[in-house]
């Protein structure tokens, strides 16, 4: 049977394009349909924005500690405007770069929304059908609201990139890292922020130490974090937001953006017709190769919510490709994966936290929390923490956890040694980069804690 692609994938995110791109550099036959705008998440309302935003919102604080390292310079106002239409500049010139990477391989583009029509036919939303032996879904997610009352006056991580005028006041409701991290821009952009999370910390999930450490450094640094907290009801009063708390708070807010969780882009696809597994949350059910209980079709990214990350995206891509197209099975490598959460304070963290570790085997834990130079010299009381989590029996890290201004820089490098499985005694033996906050991960001589 002949077919008009060998590959035809849906969603130009972060995995999609990738495996267009490569499928077609090696000799594929590659058409590609995106509903939206080119680059998908990462690069329209995700990763690039987002850290665009979080460095526009650091330079707040910097201006007085140029004052204490003697510069003559006063603080001025940040021009949300400015900022907002340089962004999207940015982002518009992204967004051609990833048309460019499709149309300079050869990949045929269709800018509407796809769907399948049966194992080896998309249908496109002008009706049009195309065959293709291989069916890719790349669809990602999206945020997802919960169902409550006024929850039409809510926003999401979306529209945080396109507001109209900086709020004087936000209520950012959640604990994960995109809620965290849009407390810090907030905060930093002079918005009086405050938080509610419902549990008993943020970042769940993450090591117990240094979640607490970033949880007090933003607080310190004026975000107002409710734990325990929860929101009840909301209602438009004038042009403000009133909002009701279950600690029995009644606030008025200019905005309340939402980032209690995502939902995979799995709806309206055709899936459960073509006998596609769907899980809890709506994910599809893919085996180690990405491959859906239909063999012609796979999926990749967010849609299967294993680890929703831009880099894990790209390399499911690569393996999908790999396995499909090169005839090397490769399923991707999801153990020991690094990342970055950009909190400020910044979070870098790799493997096991020492709650995990400890449930597994006997650990040694070796963690050093200061007051770093450049920050102490301007007058700040922040902390850093730098802590290993090793095994008493292999002696290798098993986690690495930094909260520290540059946090996400340093832990790829030291991911690196991790991934290698180096010991403690290999990192003891690197000699010490001097003068940095990093060096205490090689010059830590004595268990904090053993058990
Ligand atoms: C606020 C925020 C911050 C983030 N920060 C980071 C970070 O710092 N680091 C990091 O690694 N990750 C970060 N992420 C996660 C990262 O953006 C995602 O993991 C990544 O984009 C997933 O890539 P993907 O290819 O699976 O999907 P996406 O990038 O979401 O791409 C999917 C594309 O498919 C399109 N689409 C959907 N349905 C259809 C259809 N039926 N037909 C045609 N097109 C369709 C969508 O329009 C979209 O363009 C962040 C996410 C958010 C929301």
């Amino acid at each position: 049977m002949s077919f008009d692609y060998d590959l035809f994938v849906i969603g130009g995110g972060s995995g999609g394009v990738r495996a267009a791109r490569v499928a077609a550099q090696g000799g594929a036959k590659v058409a590609l349909a995106e509903e939206d705008r080119y680059g998908g998440t990462c690069v329209i309302r995700g990763c690039v924005p987002k850290k665009l935003m979080v460095f526009a919102s650091e330079y707040s604080g910097m201006v007085e500690d140029a004052q204490s390292y003697g510069w003559d310079i006063q603080p001025g106002a940040f021009d949300w405007d400015k900022f907002k239409s340089k962004m999207h500049a940015e982002l518009d010139r992204l967004e051609g770069v990833y048309r460019n990477i499709l149309g300079n391989n050869g990949v045929e583009t269709f800018d509407q929304r796809a769907m399948l029509a049966d194992a080896h036919t998309v249908e496109l939303a002008d009706g049009t059908k195309k065959t293709a032996k291989h069916i890719l879904i790349a669809t990602g997610g999206r945020p997802s609201l919960p169902d409550m009352p006024g929850i039409e006056l809510a926003i999401t991580s979306n529209e945080m990139f396109h507001l109209e005028k900086l709020p004087e006041s936000i209520l950012i409701i959640g604990g994960g890292y995109i809620a965290c991290e849009f407390a810090g821009i907030m905060n930093g952009m002079c918005v009086q922020t405050t938080q509610y999370y419902r549990g008993a910390q943020i970042l769940r999930g993450f090591d117990d130490e240094a979640r607490g450490l970033v949880s007090e450094e933003m607080c310190q640094r004026g975000v107002d974090l409710h734990l325990g907290t929860n929101i009840l009801e909301m209602r438009k009063e004038g042009d403000k937001i009133w909002v009701k708390a279950t600690n029995g708070d009644e606030k008025l807010f200019d905005q309340v953006m939402f980032a209690t969780g995502r939902a995979p882009n799995s709806d309206g696809l055709g899936l459960e017709a073509l006998g596609i597994e769907l899980g809890r949350k709506g994910e599809i059910v893919v085996d180690q190769y990405s491959q859906t209980a239909v063999p012609s079709v796979y999926a990749i990214g967010d849609v299967t919510d294993r680890a929703n990350l831009t880099p894990v995206a790209i390399r499911e891509g690569m393996a999908f490709v790999e396995t499909v197209f090169k005839g090397n099975p490769t399923s991707p490598d999801h153990e020991l994966i690094p990342t970055a959460i950009f909190t400020q304070p910044e979070m870098g963290t790799i493997g096991l936290s020492e709650e995990d570790a400890r449930e597994q085997e006997p650990i040694e834990v070796y963690a050093t929390s200061f007051k770093p130079m450049q920050q102490s010299f301007a007058g700040r009381s922040e902390r850093v923490l730098m802590k290993l989590i090793v095994s008493q029996a292999t002696r290798k890290v098993l986690g690495c956890h930094i909260v520290a201004p540059g946090a996400g820089e340093m832990i790829q490098l030291a991911g690196i040694a991790v991934k290698m499985g180096a010991t403690k005694e290999d990192f003891d033996r690197t000699v010490a980069v001097h003068p940095t906050m990093s060096e205490e991960l090689v010059t830590m001589k004595t268990p904090t804690r053993t058990g």
